[in-house]
């Protein structure tokens, strides 16, 4: 496959000639998806409309109901609404891999012409025909955004109220170490286009909160398991936990960055039950260990700082695997820090 790397910031015309060219577009991004991967989704949507395009965007999973506040989410389409359907371009967003937009739909969703990977992840691998991969972006927000300002067309009201939630959520409400001065400037330029409340945005993403998610989170935070040098931190979700309260895997998000907060933790690890009795595992560090590394050794990926992977074992004993191979990381690098970003 002849690919292109895109690094530099004149390569976003090589991209931008490939949407001038095309008409019939498809976009897609990762399995349980985040602020990021749906906010960079629907604004490149937005801006393709806006360029005359004819575009359709399939992910694997729903749209979550707090993103529900996002203009045009209701344009997202299943796996079964391919069907037949073959775009000339497919754009992959945020998903370090093709075959995290979902088994099926990587299968089935296939490119006429060109297939093109825009993504943020450390781990990003490049299996599109055109790589856009810029891991010093705090998001695939940020790359799409700077390709539109690379485009010169004005960026819609709609299109920076995506944008702002994909790089509010990825840098975790600017306090992630991904936070950068252009971060803050993206961010003022999307408030005064798009006249959105930024309180607003946070109470639509993170305060419409089922009760069923809090008592999940009281059970999961049950388990909490300290190291003995109180390095690593750990919870563990089952699917009884689930049952019980009456939530499905995706109420587990987030609840990892809580005991990622006890102070002196280096690595906070949650491992989640599958169905298939196999066990997600999400990872959090706060810079002495890169868990990007560390999933990786799982067939994982992510950022330095939050990864993830899933492990065909038991979720106690990933749990036990897990913190072992965390306790070595730590005694390899004492206090490396290094540059980090999150999702
Ligand atoms: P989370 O813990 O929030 O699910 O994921 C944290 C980060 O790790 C995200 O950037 C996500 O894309 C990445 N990640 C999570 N699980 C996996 C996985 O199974 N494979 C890869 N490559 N990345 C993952
Ligand atoms: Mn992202």
């Amino acid at each position: 496959m002849n690919t292109l790397q895109i690094t530099g910031m004149q390569n976003y015309s090589t991209l931008l000639s490939v949407f001038e060219r095309y008409h019939n577009f498809a976009l897609s991004t990762h399995i349980n998806p985040d602020g990021d991967a749906i906010g960079s989704e629907l604004a490149l949507y937005l801006f393709l409309i806006e360029m005359g395009k004819s575009v359709k965007v399939f992910n694997t999973d729903p749209v979550p109901k707090n993103y529900k506040f996002l203009p045009s989410w209701e344009i997202i389409e299943g796996v079964k609404a391919v069907d037949t359907y073959r775009p000339e371009v497919l754009v992959v967003l945020d998903a370090s891999a093709l075959a995290r937009i979902g088994k099926t739909l990587s299968k089935t969703l296939r490119p006429i012409h060109k297939l093109v990977n825009i993504d943020h992840h450390a781990t990003a691998e490049a299996f599109g025909d055109i790589n856009l991969i810029m891991p010093s972006a705090s998001s695939t927000s940020e790359i799409v955004y700077k390709l539109i300002k690379h485009s010169q067309t004005p960026i819609g009201k709609a299109c920076a109220l995506c944008l702002y939630t994909g790089l509010m959520f990825d840098t975790g409400c600017f306090r992630y170490s991904n936070t950068t001065v252009e971060t803050h400037r993206i961010a003022a330029e999307l408030l005064e286009i798009g006249e959105f409340a930024p309180d607003e945005v946070y109470r639509n993403v993170y305060e419409q909160l089922p009760v069923a998610k809090i008592r999940l989170l009281s059970e999961v935070l049950s388990t909490l398991q300290v190291t003995d040098n109180r390095k690593i931190a750990s919870v563990y979700a089952t699917q009884a936990m689930l049952r019980k309260t009456g939530t499905t895997l995706d109420a587990v998000e987030g609840i990892v960055n809580q005991i990622q907060a006890i102070a002196g933790v280096e690595v906070a690890l949650c491992v989640s039950e599958m169905t298939d009795r196999s066990t997600k595992v999400s990872l959090r560090s706060q810079g002495q260990v890169d868990v990007s590394q560390l999933a990786a050794e799982f067939e994982g990926g992510g950022h330095a700082r939050a990864a993830g992977c899933r492990l065909v074992t038991p979720y106690l004993t990933a749990l036990t695997t897990l913190v072992q191979t965390a306790q070595r990381y730590i005694d390899r690098s004492p206090s490396e820090d290094m540059d980090c970003r999150k999702d």
